[in-house]
């Protein structure tokens, strides 16, 4: 990280540059330059053209800086563009100063790309016009260009089957053909790896990542995924659902962008609309395990593209203007959020939605109605834009958790789960390593039952429906495993992804994967005497094998199945066999730790 100093230098130093650019080449402030789409209204930048611009925006105005960050699948570095008017580009320092922090995420579907080329817009207004410059003095904007380079540069005209414009655009999968937008806790794409760490370092108080909809037709050019607000800290979810969702609606209703929730149907949206679950694989549901206030704009992918720009381009501009105002209000809220994620006990996981005492929201739709397909002769469902309607809708947007789990003092993870060690760090999780090798009393889960997807889901077979056993347990733990204290702003995130029933835990992502085989089996006539002379000592497991052998007919036909018995309750089985092995200490001991 470069200091201040050295980066204030920096801004001077391309100060001075520019002017002596712009006297040689008679150029006037501001921009001259259009974008692709402000040149042709049904285009979208492609992603060496709007890295060209950013890198234009960025030598003419000192206020604006453009980083490179890691790498991407792609080859190509994951860049990010950071407005900050005082000249103070150091995430630690504006954060220190009370400055808040919006950062907007574009293309993370590259066949989606009205952010990308909105954003651009947005930079240029907040760049070059006077009037606007008052929005920015408590707020800092960083925006990833385009995040999923390999996608964007993936350009097609066909991919986007149900949508209108614009005329060419890039795939939804990445260079290794993964969705981002599932991939914030697993990150198998290097631009999620780098993601986590930009989002770590700026901790964004406000996130935006841009998207347009697939689904029903309706009259709205723009709906809105906020982040599920039950999942949310209860002081950013009072602030969210009572000032600002009815602030921005209110501000958008102003405007021919008027906007609605996600419309997320079980059919068509008359019989109703669902919020939208955002697990932490999602954008906005990572960023809310760390107290941001996230959304997932969607604009209406029938909508010309020229519509689809605008509005999110406005949503982002009434965002600005709505922080500024509510500056001291954002930050009471996640300074209580923060502070309440750090001590509190219990943790709920697993949501699930409440269909009781749903909202009732005002819909502008079009009629849904059903007439003879020319494909297959049956009924087809289509939308009658000659029928517009406005109704009053159920809107189900409660969720209710299924699991309640208490953190332990400390999580131990041993040193030999590298790639979780790694995503913790990337996270910015604080831990300690074990300086000597100990025997720690500790909670530890047995893996009892679980399912498996059966096809690739993003390059895992995804793990679900959890049956645990808690059991505390000696066990040893050695030198150079990590110690991660659950006192920490990143605790949801630790939660979350350390115990294993969540359903985006590292254990569901298949990290652990190889706890759950068995590593060792016995010779069934070697076993016989062992196994008989263990039951002799050991007269209640007899009992119980008596017992079992009496009551379960296939049982007591089996030879192995039964020899299999007494060997899984005996000293030869390993122990480690579906025993997750992070270890959750419950004491409040002294550690050798460094
Ligand atoms: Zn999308």
């Amino acid at each position: 990280m470069q200091s201040l100093i050295t980066r204030f230098l920096f801004v001077l130093f391309i100060f001075q540059f520019q002017s002596i650019t712009f006297a040689q080449t008679g150029e006037t402030m501001p921009s001259a330059f259009l974008t692709p789409f402000e040149k042709n209204n049904n285009t979208t930048a492609t992603y060496h053209e709007a890295i060209d611009i950013y890198k234009k925006l960025a030598r003419q105005h000192p206020q604006l800086e453009l980083r490179e960050y890691g790498s991407t699948d792609s080859g190509f570095s994951l860049h990010l563009a950071i407005l900050s008017t005082n000249g103070n580009f150091d995430a630690d320092s504006l954060r220190s100063s009370e400055t808040q922090i919006l950062m907007i995420n574009n293309g993370i579907h590259p066949g989606e790309p009205c952010g990308v080329d909105a954003s651009m817009l947005l930079l240029k207004d907040y760049l070059e016009k006077e009037e606007l410059q008052k929005y920015l003095e408590k707020t800092v904007i960083v925006i990833i260009p385009l995040y999923n380079i390999g996608g964007a540069l993936n350009r097609n005209s066909t991919t986007r089957a149900n949508q209108n414009g614009p005329e060419s655009y890039g795939f939804r999968g990445n260079a290794q053909n993964l969705d981002l937008n599932r991939d914030f806790i697993k990150c198998d794409s290097k631009n999620a790896q780098t993601f986590n760490q930009i989002f770590a370092e700026w901790q964004p108080d406000v996130f935006i990542d841009n998207h347009t909809s697939n689904g029903a037709d309706y009259q709205y050019k723009l709906t809105l995924v906020t982040t599920q607000h039950n999942k949310l800290d209860p002081n950013l979810a009072k602030y969210l659902n009572k000032e600002m969702l009815p602030h921005l609606y209110g501000e958008m209703a102003k405007t021919e962008y008027e906007m609605t929730p996600y419309v997320y149907a079980r059919s068509t949206p008359d019989e109703g609309i669902a919020g939208f679950l955002d697990l932490p694989r999602y954008s906005s549901g990572y960023a809310a395990l760390f107290n941001s206030i996230s959304f997932m704009p969607e604009t209406h992918m029938l909508k010309p593209f020229k519509d689809r720009v605008e509005s999110v381009r406005i949503f982002m501009d009434r965002m600005i203007k709505l922080m500024h105002i509510d500056h001291k209000k954002i930050q009471s809220a996640r300074k209580k959020a923060i502070e309440n994620t750090k001590t509190k006990n219990k943790f709920e996981l697993n949501w699930v939605l409440n269909m009781e005492n749903p909202e009732k929201i005002n819909f502008k739709g079009f009629e849904a109605k059903y007439k003879p397909s020319e494909i297959t002769g049956h009924s087809r469902l289509y939308y009658d834009r000659n029928a517009p309607y406005e109704k009053e809708i159920p809107f189900f947007n409660n969720y209710v958790s299924t699991l309640n789990v208490t953190k332990p003092e400390a999580y131990i993870v041993p040193q030999a789960n590298h790639e979780v060690i790694q995503r913790l760090q990337w996270n910015g999780v604080e831990m300690q390593k074990l300086t000597e090798d100990i025997e720690l009393e500790v909670e530890l889960y047995k893996i009892e039952d679980f399912k498996t997807t059966d096809y690739a889901y993003e390059g895992h077979y995804l793990h679900s429906k959890l049956k645990v056993k808690k059991s505390t347990q000696k066990w040893l733990f050695r030198k150079g495993d990590y110690v991660v204290f659950t006192n920490q702003p990143a605790n949801r995130y630790i939660v979350e992804t350390l115990e294993p029933q969540a359903p985006d835990s590292f254990f569901s992502w298949n990290f652990f994967d190889g706890i759950l085989m068995q590593k060792e089996y016995f010779s069934s006539y070697v076993f016989e005497d062992l196994a008989a002379k263990y039951l002799e000592e050991n007269p209640e497991l007899r009992a119980r094998l008596e017992k079992k052998k009496a009551e379960d007919e296939k049982f007591a036909a089996s030879t192995r199945t039964q020899l299999n018995f007494v060997y899984q309750n005996s000293p030869w089985h390993e122990k480690t066999h579906r025993v997750y092995p992070v270890g959750r200490l419950i004491q409040k001991i002294d550690l050798p730790i460094e």
